[in-house]
């Protein structure tokens, strides 16, 4: 396994996608010494994760957490590319690009041929499975979910997805790796959703049928859920938070997976992500940024 090759406890990893996910997860090997490259299709994109990293390094800073000398430190630990080659070098590559399975299998596949012979290829993928994105490549013995939460610095959680041919050893690997970057690694089995998805978007779900159906404007629905359920964030706003188009992709994928219409999307979500109301990221969901 080629996990740190050099035995100096650094591994050079790199991210496919700077979006909300691959930026926090960058910045967090960062802030763990590992040398990182984000790799994205979009120059655009690469910036503003890269502005992002910065931005959140100057809040831990002020926060103190850590000092300005180790955040400088960190940031000059980050790298970018725009083509996939850039992980040729890499001991450890996490995929998080956009939720689309076409996309995410065509990467896989790319990184099979790219990435050298025994490196471990994640997916924080927040629902595509695990064992379907193995196939696509030689190596699904490889191949392992390492689903990150959002805001990935600050999350504790790392929920690591077994594939139906995940090693043992890679699994080991994932975990201890979490360990060290401070966070706790839970290890579930690859079905639709994983636990976090499988749990959390039907809640989500049902939130924006009920402002669909005029039960409760978003602000009422959210505040029920966090003064009467004790939710730190109500759902209408996490749902922003991950983004719309995102919670739209993984209900699809556990109503087509599990077959169940409890999971059908519901219609005023569709029509938001249709309108481009993704959420934070587009500065417009349920709530306006
Ligand atoms: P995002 O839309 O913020 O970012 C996705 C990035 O992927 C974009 O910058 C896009 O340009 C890039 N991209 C698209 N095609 C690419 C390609 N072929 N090569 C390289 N980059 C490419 O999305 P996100 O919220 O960061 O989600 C990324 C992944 O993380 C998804 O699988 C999602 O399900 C998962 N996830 C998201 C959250 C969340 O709260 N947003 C939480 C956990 C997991």
């Amino acid at each position: 396994m080629a996990l740190d090759t050099k035995g100096n406890g650094v591994t050079q990893v790199a991210v496919v996608g700077a979006g909300t996910m691959g930026n926090g997860i960058a910045q967090v090997f960062a802030m763990h010494g590992h040398p990182v490259t984000m790799i994205d299709v979009s120059a655009a994109a690469l910036e503003k994760g890269k502005g992002a990293i910065q931005g959140s390094l100057a809040r831990v800073v002020k926060k103190g957490v850590i000092d300005q000398a180790k955040a400088d430190a960190a940031l000059a630990l980050v790298g970018v590319a725009t083509t996939l080659d850039a992980a040729s070098k890499a001991e450890l590559v996490i995929e998080a690009a956009t939720e689309n399975p076409a996309l995410k299998f065509q990467i896989f596949s790319d990184l099979d041929r790219i990435a050298p012979a025994g490196v471990i290829l994640a997916s924080n993928t927040s629902s595509i499975s695990i064992t379907e994105i193995g196939a696509k490549t030689r190596r699904p013995e490889l191949v392992i979910g390492m689903h990150f939460m959002n805001p990935v610095p600050v999350m504790q959680l790392v929920e690591v997805i077994r594939g139906q041919a995940t090693s043992d050893a890679t699994t080991r690997h994932v975990m201890e790796l979490a360990t060290a970057l401070g966070k706790t690694p839970v290890e579930v089995n690859d079905y639709p959703g994983f636990v976090s998805n499988r749990v959390l978007m039907p809640m989500i779900n049902e939130a924006i049928f009920c402002v669909m159906e005029g039960v409760a404007t978003p602000e009422a629905v959210d505040t029920v859920m966090k003064l009467g359920m004790a939710h730190p964030m109500g759902p209408l706003m996490l749902a922003d938070l991950i983004g719309l188009d995102t919670c739209l992709a993984i209900l699809e994928v556990l109503h087509k997976g599990l077959g169940d219409d409890k999971y059908r999307p519901c219609p005023l979500l569709r029509r938001m992500v249709a309108a481009g109301h993704l959420g934070r990221k587009a500065g417009k969901g349920f709530y306006q940024y």
